[in-house]
């Protein structure tokens, strides 16, 4: 009976309409939709930050892309973090960077308070379908977000770095046992990188290796970035 009852959950979350365009979708997206977001794909996914960490998107922060992400943060769709954490993840298995040891990824985290208001960290799902599609070793609570933070869009670079100081904090897995690996960040987007930079620095304050971060979209301009 349970098992009826969950399938019938499982079918109507199957069967709804695209979060889009509200044509009714296959899966979580419909194919119209799911090809204008291909198409903010990047062809080199792999760069270098002013931090010489790597930065690793999958695509370009606009139309489609920017629209599902925003679809996905502001207008409660996590089912949108599947499709676009699992393209990320088969990006890296098309283009992946060479490292010694395969990383461990921890998703940036986001303050318990504003996690209870929205109901899910977008970074954590979409690190779960990255993980999920690449087979690299997820670990959820590696930074713990400590002091919740005003939206990075409001600030100048300073008032960013500022705003950010202290923010984060090893959790306490990390702390008992540092991994030997070293980390992948995942975050949702990329755009001035004060975000990554500050949270590599507390791994690296504790003698923790940072190789880089994975995004599923990087701004083309600072000013059309969001939160991060
Ligand atoms: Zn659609």
């Amino acid at each position: 009976m349970l098992i009826r009852s969950l399938k019938g959950l499982s079918d109507l979350f199957l069967h709804q309409n695209c979060p889009l365009c509200d044509r009714s979708a296959p899966t979580e997206l419909c194919t119209s939709c799911w090809r204008q977001i291909q198409q903010c794909a990047q062809a080199q996914p792999a760069s270098t930050t002013p931090d010489a960490l790597v930065l690793f998107a999958w695509g370009d922060y606009r139309d489609g892309l920017k629209q599902a992400i925003a679809a996905l943060k502001y207008d409660n769709n996590p089912q949108l973090a599947m499709p676009l954490g699992k393209a990320l993840g088969h990006h890296w298995q098309q283009f992946p960077i060479q490292l010694q040891r395969s990383p461990l990824v921890v998703p940036i985290p986001m303050h318990r308070a504003k996690q209870r208001k929205r109901g899910f960290n977008q970074a954590e799902l979409l690190a779960r379908a990255f993980c999920e599609q690449t087979g690299l070793p997820l670990h959820t609570t590696g930074l713990i977000r400590r002091v919740a933070t005003v939206p990075q869009f409001s600030l100048g670079l300073q008032e960013r770095q500022q705003n950010l100081a202290g923010a984060f904090a090893l959790g306490p897995a990390f702390l008992r046992r540092p991994p030997q690996r070293p980390v992948l960040l995942l975050d949702d987007i990329y755009t001035t990188g004060t975000t990554v930079k500050i949270a590599a620095a507390e791994l690296r304050r504790h003698r923790i290796s940072v190789c880089g971060v994975a995004v599923i979209a990087r701004t083309l301009f600072e000013t059309e970035g969001k939160d991060r």
